[in-house]
């Protein structure tokens, strides 16, 4: 089971995230406390170094040797670090733990041999437990840390010692190999390599390097030989796992100046290397005088991920757990990999949110809007944001690195998609609130011209311009390598949108042209209509054809009405078919259109009719009637009336002529059929595709809609016969009253 990498202890260390002041760091850091505590702040200690972000351009040394054996005096020496070292006067211990520092010396022996970047060096402090009989708890962790970490690892040995192989060193050494093979050799085939690099201190001379080298081979190799090997690793060498190098110091204290110098020159030995593969790999190094550091050597750690490693590494040696490189490995890609997202995050949030707010509050507003810029901003923030990420975390593992970035894509792009989104829907609202406002805008200014402007072109330009416009930011927002970036659909949908907005501009515009027939009908029909009620007064004639002189019969006032109204109705329909045609309205509209035409006009006649009928002007219509009937002869010459003239004749004929207007009037029916017109025939049935709106204005009409409970013989009943009485009564004074006229005019000439 992998551990957390997240469990992080901070009671020891505090001041993760503290800026580090350069007394703090003098020394280096302690990476590993004599609790065995790992320290949190090792990342600001690198950033301080500025090794963060060096990515691969950085190397781990380790030291290893028994107590006191001037470990912390050579690293002093070779990298200008400030390791304790045990005063010589007092003997005392050294803090045990592990300390790091970053090389700070630049020995060169010539650009060519210039120490490498950024070296990290280790010193262990107190490895050596068995010399005072403690346990070697601490050697055996500190030896798997270095090991897991290390490139090179610096075996430091007095020289009377060499061949001691009972010595503690040479324990030591047993423990580094055991390490080894319980992290490295279990059947991992990429195993970095690590140089055991060892460097023989107070070399008097007399024995040749060559031959201490020799010496600490056997003794090297009898200790490998002892070692319990795994199953199938039985005949496995150290070579196959180490290079060895030797390296010799003289005397410290007995030949100060050549110490220094001997160890100047040693300090270039740090530098990048190439294996030599003529050379045999055991070689006395010294003459060779190679740059150590292999390639193959490093753990491959990215700088910025080796805090994190390093204490996953530390907690599960302390921990006693099975130490997989491999699985640590991943680990800390994951955790790495996470926080480079969050970094590149933040770059991301910057250019992006601004949007994100802006669309949430215009939407939360009712008022969507199109965001300029915002194709471009997705654009560069994707590429931005996937770039840096890939610049930072594909130096960790491949597939952990991969998963992560898919990831990472899917949360950007999560969120672009709603942005684009939103902007579709926003220049889908805009466009058709823009649609439908430029064909109103053009039929009100083909109206004002007074043209007969073209409704079906207006619409058909403005769609495809709201069309071409949609697509214009749709376009915009595309972000290329997204799963999401089409807007088929929404355009689609878009499309739909228009359809139905300029379905109902153009079930407005059937209204607007209805309204104008109408009015046409209606002043058609004013006028019509108003002719045949005023050839009542002349009492020989109507409009039926007042040029020929023919009398038009007035019984027949109903048939010519209806007849001029059917035939301007007709016309009416003509010009209504015609027009809505123009405009690709459907033949169901088009019957619906005239159904209401028809139903309306005869609203309009009926009114007329009433208006005609009203008492004063039906009165003064009969008196004018009767008045022609009686004072004019057949031959319309007004009659001068004498005594001797048969007034009471005349008047009863003119008087009863005129009162069979009467019940004439009362009632619309046709001479022709002795009924009222086929309202109900002439309107038709109700067409299949009415809709609730198209009725909600309309007056019902007696005997046509049949649930008004009204007949069509009442709809036809143009005076009631109480009315009719009252009429009637009303007439017969008006005639006595030009009766009395005439007799006194009749008496009067003849007096005269
Ligand atoms: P460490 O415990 O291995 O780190 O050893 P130190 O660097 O603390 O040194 C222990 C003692 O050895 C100190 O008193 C040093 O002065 C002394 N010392 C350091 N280098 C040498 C050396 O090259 N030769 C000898 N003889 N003594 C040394
Ligand atoms: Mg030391």
């Amino acid at each position: 089971t992998a551990p957390s990498i997240m469990t992080v202890n901070n009671a020891h260390f505090a001041g993760v995230g503290e800026t580090p002041t350069k007394e703090q760091y003098e020394h280096g850091i302690q990476v590993i406390n004599e609790d065995q505590e790992f320290n949190h702040t090792l990342p600001n200690y690198l950033s301080f170094e500025k090794v963060g972000q060096a990515g691969f351009n950085y190397h781990l040394i380790s030291v290893f040797g028994s107590q006191s054996t001037g470990k912390s005096t050579l690293l002093n020496h070779l990298f200008g670090t400030e390791f304790g070292v045990m005063s010589e006067t007092e003997r005392k211990q050294t803090t045990k733990g592990i300390w790091m520092s970053r090389n700070k010396r630049a020995h060169t022996g010539g650009v060519a041999k210039s120490m490498a970047d950024n070296i990290l060096i280790m010193d262990v402090e107190g490895t050596d437990g068995r010399e005072r009989g403690e346990d070697q708890d601490f050697e055996r962790k500190s030896a798997l840390f270095a090991l897991a970490t290390s490139e090179v690892l610096i075996v430091n040995i007095w020289e009377h010692q060499v061949g001691l192989y009972q010595g503690a060193n040479m324990g030591l050494l047993k423990v580094v190999f055991e390490v080894n093979l319980e992290l490295f050799l279990k059947g991992n085939k990429n195993n970095p390599r690590s140089l055991l690099f060892f460097v023989i201190r107070d070399h008097l001379g007399t024995t040749p390097l060559a031959n201490l080298r020799n010496t600490l081979i056997q003794d090297l190799s009898r200790i490998w030989a002892s070692l319990s090997k795994p199953k199938g690793m039985e005949d496995s060498k150290i070579e196959h796992y180490f290079d060895l190098a030797f390296s010799a110091l003289p005397h410290k204290i007995l030949q100060p100046e050549k110490f220094v110098s001997e160890c100047s020159k040693l300090g270039t030995r740090f530098r990048e290397g190439q294996r030599d593969t003529r050379r045999d790999p055991l070689r006395v190094e010294e003459e060779l005088d190679r740059g150590i550091f292999l390639p193959e050597y490093h753990r491959r750690i990215p700088a910025d991920g080796f805090s994190i490693y390093a204490e996953n590494v530390w907690n599960q040696i302390v921990n006693n757990k099975d130490l997989d490189l491999p699985t640590q490995q991943e680990l800390m890609a994951q955790f790495r990999c996470d926080e480079i997202s969050r970094e590149v995050l933040v770059g991301f949030d910057e250019a992006i949110v601004p949007f994100e707010n802006k669309q949430a509050d215009k939407i939360r507003s009712g008022a969507p809007e199109i965001l300029g810029g915002l194709g471009a901003a997705m654009r560069t923030a994707r590429m931005k944001t996937v770039k840096a990420f890939e610049t930072e975390a594909s130096r960790y593992h491949k597939g952990v690195f991969t998963r992560k970035k898919g990831e990472l894509e899917s949360k950007i792009d999560g969120r672009l998609r709603i942005l684009f989104q939103g902007q579709l829907s926003a220049a889908h609202k805009s466009g058709v609130r823009e649609f439908s406002d430029s064909v109103s805008g053009a039929v009100k200014a083909g109206q004002k011209r007074g043209a007969n402007y073209d409704f079906a072109e207006i619409v058909d330009r403005e769609k495809k311009s709201a069309l071409s416009r949609y697509e214009k930011e749709a376009k915009a927002v595309l972000v290329e390598g997204t799963s999401w970036s089409n807007y088929k659909q929404e355009l689609a949908s878009y499309q739909k949108e228009l359809g139905d907005v300029s379905g109902r501009l153009r079930r407005d515009e059937m209204r607007r042209l209805a309204t104008r027939v109408e009015r046409w009908v209606k002043s058609r029909l004013g006028e019509s209509v108003g002719l045949e009620f005023n050839s009542l007064g002349s009492g020989r004639g109507g409009s039926g054809a007042p040029e020929t002189g023919d009398k038009p019969s007035e019984t027949e006032i109903w048939d010519r009405i209806w007849g001029v109204f059917t035939k301007t109705v007709k016309e009416a329909e003509r010009r209504f078919t015609d027009r809505a045609r123009s405009f690709d309205a459907s033949a169901d509209e088009v019957d619906v259109g005239i159904w209401r035409l028809r139903r309306k006009s005869w609203g309009v006649l009926r009114a007329k009719v009433d208006e005609e009928m009203m008492e004063g002007n039906l009165l003064l219509k009969l008196r004018e009637n009767f008045e022609d009937k009686f004072r004019y002869d057949d031959a319309g010459v007004p009659r001068i009336w004498r005594p001797t003239d048969d007034i009471d004749g005349i008047y009863t004929k003119a008087r009863e002529s005129t009162l069979t207007l009467i019940p004439l009037l009362c009632r619309f029916q046709l001479v022709s059929t002795s009924s009222p017109p086929p309202l109900d025939d002439w309107i038709g049935n109700v067409p299949q595709s009415v809709t609730p709106a198209d009725e909600e204005d309309l007056a019902p009409i007696g005997g046509v809609d049949e649930d008004e409970g009204k007949s069509l013989e009442e709809e036809m009943t143009i005076l009631s016969d109480s009315k009719k009485q009252d009429i009637t009564v009303r007439f017969k004074k008006t005639a006595d009253g030009v009766y009395v006229e005439a007799k006194r005019s009749a008496i009067g000439g003849m007096t005269q």
